[in-house]
């Protein structure tokens, strides 16, 4: 169905109904029957019976890998089916007992069942529940390699001393770790007590994370606000705290303190000036975790506590448009959630253009635009080349594994489309239309659908310059519409001049004034070159700017990725340093691709990914797997 016709049928059934208020496909309560959009990444049967409430007793334990506890489930009967099993997700769990109680004291066992297990959405978990159930209590333990987990032996973290483990739940591991309905469209609050050996500290995206770091092995935390699940994290290790502003702060092991707060040391400017535009910060504090260099991601917004790549730590403060990125999701994600995964644009194009927004009022107009600029420009680079189902804002996702739909076409082509409107409409309407979004799908979870009608309703009602077809063709089709906004930097202009008279032999590299050129320009002057520039090039290029060295992890990301297309062996031994210390999958996924595009390379791909692939996150050992053609090992 194309969105056009979605919003017809959409409509034609409001009127049958005479009236809707926010939303089919939005979990909520109308006439006591919530309704639930159909998710097809969870087995979860949320419109017979939903979780309400998660409460974890955790043991972790290093020496196995392992979670051993239990999950106690505060369950709601949606339906009149009073006889309806509570169905669960699970991957790779050892479930001992199920049990269930009427006033959370006294439990009995009960009978459960798993399933078949899928290899994208795990193994279903039935479990037969009494009709005046209200709580179900779990006993189970997670596998070794769960996919939500990651497990550092010493000598993977930056002290060397002490083990580290860490969560990573989206989009759908949590079921790796927690038995538990796996759709962000069921929220839960939680709360959690976690053992862990007494040298080391336990952090969890929720309440009770200690500011003075006190150890002692047992923790308490507590998540007061409804959350998609896949926001539920948990970090233990040689952690130490340090303050950043009033609500603001930052946890890293000892040795990367100190770099760390001094990179972040906008983060309380940044959530100030959120505020100004968005509406107020609802969560309470907002601490950063920086996390070993294995995590798979840039960052992960888990609330109250986002979980950060050292890779971020340039020096410069001039990587943290990714603090501001995940600070944009306790309103866009975190706030107001994606009901299922085809609806993650919601998420992301929303974030990446407040994220765009903040770094306008924290760093100024030029630097948005620079970092605005390169993002259209990876974005384009990305969707040459893509299959058509996936430059579509709306994925269809059915039958494949959700961490597919993490390319750039959610963030940059979302972001292009929220700006669009911006610029139809004028920044005021749109910032006013924003925060009120954001206010009346607060702790809620949507779809595109339910956002459409909302902006129909809300935006282009009152603005008929924007039409429906406009919409649906940014949100349907392929490829950027004809009225994609076009960023423009002026610094960019002056790179480019410098860098056609370096390219016509008008001037050599040392004649490049690049002297105050920020990372942006850098990665600007980089991404603009021709491809096959050749070695020679690169060569005088690394010998005026000592490229091959440099510690800035994008810069350093770019030029091994045309050290690789060109033949450049002097950044061989570089890319092998850069590939077996860092698993982000940003860095990582692209240069392993464009490895395996010759024999050769596909040949030092190998080499190389067996040294480095026991320290990768399974989610990156997942994508490299599947560009090297290694069966698949979750
Ligand atoms: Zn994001």
């Amino acid at each position: 169905m194309t969105k056009l016709k979605t919003l017809i049928f959409f409509l034609s059934i409001a009127l049958m109904f005479g009236a809707i208020s926010a939303g089919v496909g939005n979990a909520q309560t109308s006439n006591n029957i919530q309704t639930f959009a159909e998710d097809f990444h969870s087995y979860a049967n949320p419109q017979a019976v939903s979780v309400t409430n998660v409460d974890l007793d955790w043991n972790v334990l290093f020496d196995q890998k392992m979670i051993k506890g239990t999950a106690t489930l505060s369950v709601a009967r949606n339906s009149i089916d009073k006889t309806a099993p509570l169905v669960l997700d699970t991957r790779d769990l050892k479930i001992e007992k199920a049990e269930t109680s009427v006033d959370g004291k006294t439990f009995k066992k009960t009978t459960f069942k798993l399933g078949a297990a899928d290899k994208f959405l795990g193994t279903p978990l039935t479990v037969q529940l009494p009709p005046d159930a209200k709580f179900v209590r779990i006993a189970y333990a997670t596998s070794p390699t769960a996919s939500g987990l990651q497990w550092l032996a010493p000598e993977q973290t930056a002290g060397k001393k002490m083990p580290f483990m860490f969560s990573q739940a989206q989009a759908i591991h949590a079921r790796s770790f927690i038995p538990l309905q796996d759709s962000p469209q069921i929220r839960v609050t939680y709360s959690a007590r976690v053992r862990t050996p007494k040298n080391l500290l336990a952090v969890m995206s929720a309440e009770g994370n200690s500011q003075n770091s006190a150890r002692g092995g047992d923790y308490k935390f507590k998540m007061t606000r409804p959350i998609p699940p896949y926001l539920i994290a948990i970090a233990v290790g040689d952690l130490q705290f340090q303050s950043l502003g009033r609500r603001t702060g930052v946890y890293t092991e000892p040795s990367m303190i100190e770099k760390s707060a001094f990179e972040l040391a906008d983060t309380e400017k940044m959530v100030e000036a959120t505020e100004k535009i968005y509406g107020a910060y609802r969560w309470g504090r907002y601490d950063l975790l920086v996390l070993p260099p294995s995590f798979p991601f840039g960052g992960m917004e888990n609330p109250l506590l986002t979980f950060a790549t050292p890779t971020i730590l340039a020096g410069d403060k001039s990587l943290v448009s990714l603090v501001a990125h995940e600070l944009a999701h306790s309103w866009s994600g975190n706030l107001v959630t994606n009901a299922t995964w085809r609806d993650f644009w919601l998420n992301e194009g929303f974030t990446t253009y407040l994220e765009r927004r903040i770094i306008e009022a924290v760093y100024g107009v030029n630097r948005r635009e620079m970092e605005a600029v390169l993002g259209r420009r990876s974005l384009e680079q990305e969707l040459f080349g893509m299959e058509t189902r996936d430059q579509i804002l709306h994925v269809d996702l059915k039958g494949r594994d959700p961490d597919e739909g993490f390319t750039g076409v959610p963030y940059e082509k979302g972001a292009l489309f929220l700006r669009h409107l911006e610029e139809t409409v004028g920044r005021e309407k749109f910032d006013k239309f924003v925060r009120e979004y954001f206010d009346n799908f607060a702790f809620q979870s949507i779809t595109t659908e339910t956002f459409v009608d909302y902006l129909n309703k809300n935006l282009i009602a009152q603005n008929p310059q924007i039409s429906l077809t406009d919409v649906s063709e940014w949100i349907e089709k392929a490829g950027l519409p004809k009225n994609a906004p076009q960023p423009q930097s002026d610094a960019f202009a002056k790179v480019e001049a410098q860098t056609s008279r370096w390219l016509k032999n008008e001037i050599t590299a040392s004649g490049i004034a690049a002297k105050d050129w920020t990372t942006q320009e850098w990665l600007h002057f980089l991404t603009k070159l021709p491809a096959n520039i050749g070695a020679e090039r690169m060569l005088e290029l690394d010998k005026t700017f000592s490229l091959t060295k440099s510690g800035n992890s994008e810069i350093a990301f770019q030029w091994l990725l045309m050290g690789i297309k060109n033949d450049y062996a002097a950044a061989d031994s570089r890319l092998e340093e850069f590939l077996t210390t860092i698993g982000r999958r940003k860095f990582v996924k692209p240069l392993y691709e464009e490895l395996a595009k010759t024999s050769a390379g596909k040949k030092r791909a190998d080499t190389i990914y067996a040294k480095a692939r026991a320290g990768y996150h399974p989610i990156t050992r997942a994508s490299v797997d599947t560009i090297l053609k290694r069966e698949a090992s979750r």
